[in-house]
């Protein structure tokens, strides 16, 4: 998760206005954007169900705020100024994690709740 002082995010925030802002965005879905970075190269930004923000350029990849992160912040600031809903954000990796788990557990209950062996069950109800 990116953190840094309100001043930083400030910059990152100018710095997008003056590289054409969302321009360089494209939006991708699952709360994942591609944004063009000063020397053409290209970027990936997320956007989690908690709204932390996290990008692939090397300041994001040391959770500092850059201003690609901002640029898709425009971005979703803008659709949702004009009453657009921005992509629905994926699951955050550790929601993500606790459904798969959930999802597991409950399977192996139902295996549990056999009255058979797994094994005859696969024949029987062959
Ligand atoms: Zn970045």
């Amino acid at each position: 998760m990116t953190v840094g002082t309100k001043s930083q995010y400030q910059q990152c925030i100018d710095r997008a206005q003056r590289m054409g802002g969302t321009t360089r965005v494209t939006e991708l879905g699952d709360g994942s954007y591609r944004v063009v970075g000063s020397r053409a190269d290209l970027y990936t930004v997320r956007v989690d169900a908690e709204g932390n923000y996290a990008c692939t350029c090397p300041a994001g990849r040391h959770d500092t705020p850059c201003w690609h992160s901002a640029a898709a912040w425009l971005l979703r600031a803008a659709q949702s100024a004009a009453g657009i809903a921005p992509a629905e954000p994926r699951e955050s990796d550790a929601t993500l994690r606790a459904r798969l788990l959930d999802e597991s557990r409950e399977r192996a209950r139902h295996i549990d709740e056999l009255d058979v062996p797994l094994a005859d069950y696969f024949t029987t109800a062959a």
